[in-house]
């Protein structure tokens, strides 16, 4: 059987432990067989990182921008005791986090929806893309323990000369307390928001945007703000031509509104709020092996697909001892839908975006005929036992390669 030729290049980044079985697994026995795909391929596993001195991760990061899509498979992020288990020199940065910086990009996890699967919360029908604004406040801000009694002030001094700004924030008693020094720059803000914008275009969902602008009028007013001009600017006409929309809620308002409602929607929130959030919405939907994460540029046009969750070391010390594993591969699987989707829409390949979207409708497929891995025995509707990580892919596979050769016939 001849395979579907992809014209242009897809970085391939590989990693650790289990993901990378999975990654494997994936390759050989679902891409591989029906799909001949130019690769440009980087190890970013951590004892190659050891081995290039994390220079593999900044030649994967340039060959991203140079080509516009990519997948990758999650890897380690070293702390103390992975750097004694791999005999590290250094402890690396994480690799997504320079990916992320070298392309400016936003981060959009989205899960995957499965008819019978029932997620946590039964109503959530359709996904709930949260972007996380990952710059700085909480996560770049000077805080510290005041001792005792005195004053507070915010001090700015204008890089041009210009006058001071001081403001005198608290008066301490004798107790004391803490103190806290938090900021954000307007074209961070800019970027993140025309990123939402065209993840949500690409990807037809409206967008809200949840902040605290009655309490922080200044600091989260510039949120609101910026998010409005760059909306009635560059994408209002598309949204409504889409008749999609854009809304500002309150955070506590917006929370409710996403627990009673059925999903459908990007939401778009601050650094803080998106890293509690994005993990209560992968709760709700069900299982880490269903949430899907995408690092995308502000206009779109460059995207790395991978799963969100980790490298699932507990499942990786049963696999190597020889035990059965039950992985779930699904987010894996369609980091690679995601990827032929993107690379379909560059080069508008027909053929191509149909091939992705059979990958899909297999993975479903599968899960609906109630062969799924442990994790989602008791969320499914049919499913009464669970199949291994290996069952599980060659079932997606003799489906999906059935439905790729019959766009041949
Ligand atoms: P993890 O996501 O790998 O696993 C945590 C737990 O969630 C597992 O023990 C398992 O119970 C469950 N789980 C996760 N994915 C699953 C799947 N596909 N199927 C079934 N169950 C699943 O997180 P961790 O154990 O905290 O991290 C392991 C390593 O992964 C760490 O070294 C961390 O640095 C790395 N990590 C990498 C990425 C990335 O590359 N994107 C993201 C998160 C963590």
């Amino acid at each position: 059987m001849d395979k579907v030729k992809v014209a242009r290049t897809i970085v391939e980044i590989t990693g650790d432990e289990m993901a990378q079985v999975i990654w494997e697994l994936v390759r050989e026995r679902i891409i591989d067989p029906v799909l001949q795909i130019p690769l440009d391929s980087y190890d970013l596993s951590l004892p190659n990182r050891e081995l290039t001195g994390d220079a593999v991760t900044s030649e994967a990061a340039a060959a991203i921008l140079e080509h516009g899509v990519a997948v990758k498979c999650s890897t380690i992020t070293p702390d103390k005791a992975r750097a004694e288990e791999y005999g590290l020199t250094h402890l690396w940065r994480s690799p997504n986090g320079t990916l992320r910086k070298a392309l400016d990009g936003v981060i959009f996890r989205e899960p995957v929806i499965i008819e019978s699967i029932e997620p946590l919360v039964p109503h959530w029908q359709a996904p709930i893309v949260i972007a996380r604004h990952a710059n700085a406040d909480q996560y770049q801000a000077t805080d510290f323990s005041v001792p005792g009694a005195g004053t507070l002030t915010l001090n700015y001094a204008p890089a041009d000369g210009g006058e001071t700004i001081i403001r005198e924030v608290a008066e301490f008693g004798p107790d004391g307390g803490v103190a806290l020094g938090m900021y954000n720059n307007t074209d961070s803000i800019a970027t993140f928001a025309r990123a939402c914008f065209s993840f949500a275009l690409n990807a037809n969902y409206p967008v809200y945007l949840s902040t605290k602008n009655t309490v922080l009028k200044a600091y989260d007013g510039l949120f609101t703000e910026v998010f409005e001009t760059v909306f009635a600017k560059e994408f209002s006409e598309a949204f409504a031509e889409r008749e999609l929309t854009y809304e500002h809620r309150l955070i506590d308002d917006m929370v409710a509104y996403a627990i009673k409602s059925s999903g459908g929607f990007l939401w778009a929130l601050k650094n803080y709020d998106g890293d509690v959030q994005a993990d209560i919405v992968a709760q709700g939907f069900g299982s880490p092996g269903l949430m899907g994460s995408v690092l995308a540029t502000a206009d779109g046009r460059i995207q790395l697909s991978e799963a969100a969750h980790g490298t699932v070391a507990r499942h990786y010390r049963r696999h190597r001892a020889g035990d059965r594993v039950s992985t779930n591969p699904i987010a894996t699987i369609l980091a690679w839908g995601r990827a032929l989707e993107h690379r379909a829409k560059l080069d508008e390949d027909a053929v191509l975006l149909a091939v992705a979207g059979d990958l899909r409708r297999a993975v479903a497929g599968t899960v609906d005929a109630g062969i799924v891995t442990d994790d989602l025995v008791s969320l499914s509707a049919v499913a009464t036992t669970g199949s291994s990580t290996q069952e599980f892919i060659d079932a997606v596979a003799s489906r999906f390669h059935r439905m790729v050769a019959g766009h041949r016939v």
